[in-house]
């Protein structure tokens, strides 16, 4: 396959400048381990602004981007096989883990790659690194895999717009899920309807819930929470927290809630939640990824009602496979074709981050 010399992507460098297109060596040789893919389509994710609106601070100058799908142009000599287990090859299109695990530390051992002593994440490493490669992020014409990261073919079923923002929003739902347990017939409330509430909404449906109930402050969104499966949808801008009780008592026969999961990102959810727990209920927390997200709960509430609240953070590899799968069987079933709306080249990141940050679109796609 034909490599050029130098490529393009674009740079963050510091809150409140443009985001500017550079041009960067592609690297020579690569890690025996490693892969060079051509980006093939880019999502913006809602990390990505917190980036650039400083919500967030990351070390600069970056590329950003970790919602990605390419395809394989170099591979280094041990590379094998994808996390399925089927053999890569170039010209392979491809998912990866929005990071890179060294395998060998504490956090590895425990099970939890995703918290790596070495972790390396897409969209969040400096261009001056020392890994080879500044190409790290999806708003470029090439990405350096480095190793440690788990690649997977994507089906040829599933669009590029559909799977890119698989190896971010759908993976971290994945793992909310599977860690705060759904059984049939629970009654469940996601709060916040942006992409990891839409998805939550779909494998909530499949796991055989039997309410869904999401809250947001867009109508839109809520609408389209309930073409993925959400079964009442409730505006908490003109909702109080005595009237979306009544709903939750009235939906659950006056029980409350089995399970709830935060993805809305906004702190005083928390207590609403622990409110409307049923006795016994569970809790899971994956939207709270800026400092300084206070809580205002009652510990005894905690203690009387017998709670299991649990955080994570990303996912484990196994998720990004099970994502993947999980939009190969469900495609037609849920829109997930319309989650991309809107498409910018790389030149007009600019343009597609303004588009972002106006809330209107669930995902901005960088097409290549
Ligand atoms: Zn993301
Ligand atoms: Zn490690």
């Amino acid at each position: 396959m034909e490599i050029p010399k130098e490529c393009s992507a674009a740079v963050f460098e510091k809150i409140g400048s443009r985001i500017e297109i550079r041009e960067f060596s592609l690297p020579e040789k690569i890690d025996d381990n490693a892969i060079l893919c051509r980006t093939s389509f880019s999502t913006i994710c809602g990390s990505d602004l917190h980036t650039i609106t400083g919500k967030r601070i990351e070390p600069v100058p970056l590329i950003l981007g970790h919602e990605i799908t390419g395809k394989i142009v170099r591979m280094g000599k041990s590379v094998e096989n994808d996390g399925f287990g089927n053999k890569l090859n170039i010209g392979d299109r491809i998912s990866w883990t929005i990071m890179a695990s060294c395998g060998k530390c504490y956090y590895c051992n425990k099970g939890l790659p995703q918290k790596c002593e070495k972790l390396v994440k897409y969209g969040h490493t400096s261009i001056n690194n020392n890994l080879n490669s500044p190409l790290l992020g999806g708003y470029g014409e090439y990405v350096y895999i480095v190793p440690g990261t788990v690649v997977f073919k994507v089906p040829d079923t599933l669009p590029d717009e559909i799977a890119a923002p698989a190896n971010c929003a759908l993976s971290t739902v994945i793992n909310a899920v599977d860690t705060i347990g759904i059984e049939k017939g629970d009654c469940v409330m996601v709060q916040g309807a942006g992409l990891l509430g839409l998805n939550a909404c779909a494998i909530l449906k499949e796991a055989g819930a039997k309410e869904i109930i999401i809250t947001d402050v867009i109508d839109s969104r809520l609408e389209m929470a309930k073409e993925f499966g959400a079964t009442a949808a409730v505006n908490t801008k003109n909702t109080d927290d005595a009237q979306l009780k009544k709903i939750i008592s009235d939906l659950t026969g006056g029980v409350g809630l089995d399970a709830a999961i935060e993805v809305c990102g906004f702190s005083p959810a928390v207590k609403t939640a622990i409110d409307n727990l049923r006795t016994g209920g569970r809790y899971l927390i994956a939207g709270l990824v800026t400092p300084g997200s206070l809580l205002n709960i009652d510990g005894n509430t905690i203690t009387r009602k017998y709670l299991t609240i649990r955080g994570i953070h990303n996912y484990n590899p196994e998720h990004l496979g099970k994502a993947l799968l999980f939009l190969e069987k469900n495609k037609e079933k849920y829109p997930f074709n319309e989650i991309v709306k809107i498409r910018f080249p790389l030149s007009g990141i600019n343009d597609a981050v303004e588009a972002s940050k106006s809330g209107e679109f669930i995902r901005v796609g960088i097409s290549f």
